[in-house]
């Protein structure tokens, strides 16, 4: 089974043809990031125009360097949420006019689901299943079921870890996205500030990062009317070292509660180099019976691009969730929570 993929959610577009839901026939990713940093963020307006100037031109390269013509694919697949609806836009209608004129079917994919099943791209994943989705827009626990079918146990109440990165990262002077270069600071730094990590003895599975970034701002803000120069590696590695310490306690108490089989990181925030090892480290360090194997995505996969939506794809190919032309973007799709999380 061959899938062409697009994603156009937010600030890349991407077209990727996917074998079987785990190889990556190829892959092309048309950043708009030097665009938007000059305004410090994604203009909407902005991200639309660059979708549509690329989109035709990366679907034909997604297929030549696979090799592959429009007879050899078997599915058309895009993700329709969550994300900025204009972008979100330009992939559902060149997914759709693709599917009209060649008469392939179509799959519409959360962009999230994709994330998460970039793992899938890299090692095979057992199920029950276990993910720490972290990225621009969301922080969250999610429990795999199946191929298909996900739940939220646990999610921010506020910014999400990518979020949050690129927020101090602006007090610092770094362009935006700001994660990779923090990411890179704060491993030449040490944890000298002891910046709060919030919520992290209560018993449910949330997060916040507002409170750790008004920490951060302020300590920056108060050194500045001293007049007193702060080291910026030490800074990131505050910052850093409460981010991990917080996304790793809540995940190792989630992952002995539900006992998965696999655990996954995805998102944007699952290329942090103090995250991944941390996790490795707190996973090995699990009794035998509870061990889960570790599936982390690599590095080109972390961010926005379409193989993972190729990979989503496929398990909803095989499960027959096909979409019709009446397919529209829904820019505030969410994953549904757990039961246990309804009352
Ligand atoms: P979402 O997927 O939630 O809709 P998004 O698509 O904008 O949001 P991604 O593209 O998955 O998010 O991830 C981008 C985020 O990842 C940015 O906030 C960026 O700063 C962050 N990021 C990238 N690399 C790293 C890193 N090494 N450490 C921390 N954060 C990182
Ligand atoms: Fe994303
Ligand atoms: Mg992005």
């Amino acid at each position: 089974i061959r899938i062409l993929a697009y994603e156009s959610s937010c600030d890349e577009t991407s077209t990727s043809v996917v074998k079987n839901g785990r190889e990556v026939e190829s892959l092309i990713v048309a950043t708009q990031i030097k665009s938007h940093q000059r305004f410090g963020g994604v203009v909407p307006e902005v991200a639309s125009r660059h979708h549509i100037e690329v989109i035709s031109q990366i679907t034909k390269e997604a297929l030549q360097k696979a090799n592959a013509t429009w007879n050899d694919i078997d599915a058309i697949a895009v993700t329709y949420g969550p994300g900025l609806v204009g972008a979100l836009l330009i992939g559902v209608s060149a997914a759709k006019a693709a599917s009209m004129a060649t008469g392939i079917p179509l799959i519409g994919v959360d962009h999230i689901m994709g994330h998460i099943m970039a793992a899938q791209l890299t090692a095979e994943i057992e199920y029950p299943a276990l993910a720490l989705q972290v990225s621009g827009g969301h922080t969250e626990i999610v429990l795999l079921k199946d191929p298909t079918h996900f739940e939220i146990v646990g999610d921010t109440r506020d910014d999400a870890a990518g979020e949050a990165y690129d927020k101090i990262g602006r007090v610092l002077g770094v362009n935006y996205p700001a994660g990779k270069t923090i990411d890179e600071w704060a491993h030449q730094g040490n944890d000298t500030f002891h910046f709060p990590r919030a919520m992290m003895e209560d018993d449910d599975y949330d997060f916040s990062f507002s409170g750790l970034k008004s920490a951060f701002i302020n300590t920056c803000h108060h050194a500045d009317q001293i007049h007193q120069e702060l080291n910026k590696f030490d800074l990131a590695a505050s910052f850093q070292a409460a981010v991990v310490d917080v996304l790793a306690h809540k995940t190792i108490r989630a992952i002995k509660q539900y006992q998965p089989r696999t655990f996954i990181m995805g998102g944007g925030v699952a290329a942090n180099r103090g995250l991944r090892e941390r996790m490795e480290e707190e996973i090995a360090n699990l009794p035998h019976n509870i061990k889960p194997k570790v599936i982390l995505p690599d590095l080109k996969l972390c961010g926005d691009n379409a193989a993972m939506i190729g990979a989503a794809a496929y398990n909803l190919y095989q499960d027959h969730q096909f979409a019709d032309l009446t397919l529209n973007a829904d820019p505030s799709l969410e994953l549904p929570y757990a039961d246990s999380m309804l009352n």
